[in-house]
């Protein structure tokens, strides 16, 4: 089975503000050592539970944080400025099942640590009128290729997030979410420790045929609200938005693909305004 692993850092172990997920923040190179260390770990577990093939795709920032040779050599890894950022190169090869390491609770939520939506643009996304984050819209787009998630690691507000939108997804908690900015963190290597065996029951499950992947019936409702009414003028500039409310965009699609390629485009277009 091939094994498909996105790796976020803001839902990483030790990491409690968003100042070192980012380059040339001082402690960006100490966070990618703990983003690391979650991946192969995930990677770990994947190949414990039998996989043929692991594909890592690099998704946060700029995404090209992973030191390629830090990361486990059986492993392949995607970087770079990728047009399908998240889900990039998913639809190379037939998947077995999709891991997400390092995740986070989406925009707008009360309590999650360094919660957002793809950018700091967004304040809420919804999905036929479900709030959502990148696991829900990333989960989506997967499933739309026959993908299911098998396991999702974060904190505890990203798991109940989770387990509304993924229930048959392994949760893994890695932190507490004590607020925007701050997490109540276990050791390192206690999370690498649950991430390596929920990766490795993951792909287990998958093998069995025990994951679902997640399929909404067309039309999906794609909706944005920004931060600001300028920022969704623009996202409003793609073909097919709408605008609604003081603050946000609407897009009605006809498959998952469509839907997902819709928020990504007004998520950067939204992103042009400064
Ligand atoms: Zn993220």
């Amino acid at each position: 089975m091939k094994v498909y692993i996105s790796v976020d850092m803001e839902g990483i172990t030790g990491i409690s503000h968003p100042a070192p997920t980012a380059r040339g923040d001082e402690g960006y190179g100490r966070g990618v050592e703990l983003m690391v260390g979650e991946a192969n770990a995930a990677v770990e577990g994947a190949l414990e539970g039998r996989a043929t093939e692991v594909v890592v795709n690099d998704s946060h920032g700029k995404m090209f944080n992973l030191p390629p040779t830090e990361v486990h050599p059986s492993a392949r890894l995607v970087q770079g400025q990728k047009p399908l950022s998240m889900v990039e190169a998913a639809r190379d090869a037939r998947f077995g099942v999709a891991l997400f390491v390092g995740y986070h609770a989406r925009a707008g939520h009360r309590r999650g640590t360094i919660a957002h939506t793809y950018s700091g643009k967004p304040t809420l996304t919804t999905i036929n009128g479900r709030p959502v984050g990148e696991y829900g819209i990333n989960a989506l787009y997967l499933g739309a290729l026959g993908v299911p998630v098998g396991l999702v690691a974060g904190d505890d507000a990203l798991a109940e997030e989770v387990a509304d939108w993924l229930p048959d997804a392994e949760r893994v908690v890695v932190k507490r979410a004590v607020g925007g900015n701050a997490a109540d963190s276990i050791h390192p290597t206690r999370a690498r420790q649950l991430v390596r065996d929920g990766s490795r029951q993951a792909v287990v499950r998958a093998r069995a045929g025990d994951l679902a992947p997640l399929r909404l019936e067309p039309p999906i409702r794609v909706g944005l609200e920004f931060r600001a009414a300028v920022e969704a003028d623009f996202a409003a500039i793609v073909p097919g938005f709408e605008r609604e409310g003081d603050r946000g965009v609407v897009y009605v699609a006809g498959d998952a693909i469509e839907a997902y390629r819709a928020f990504v485009s007004a998520v950067r277009i939204a992103g042009i305004v400064d």
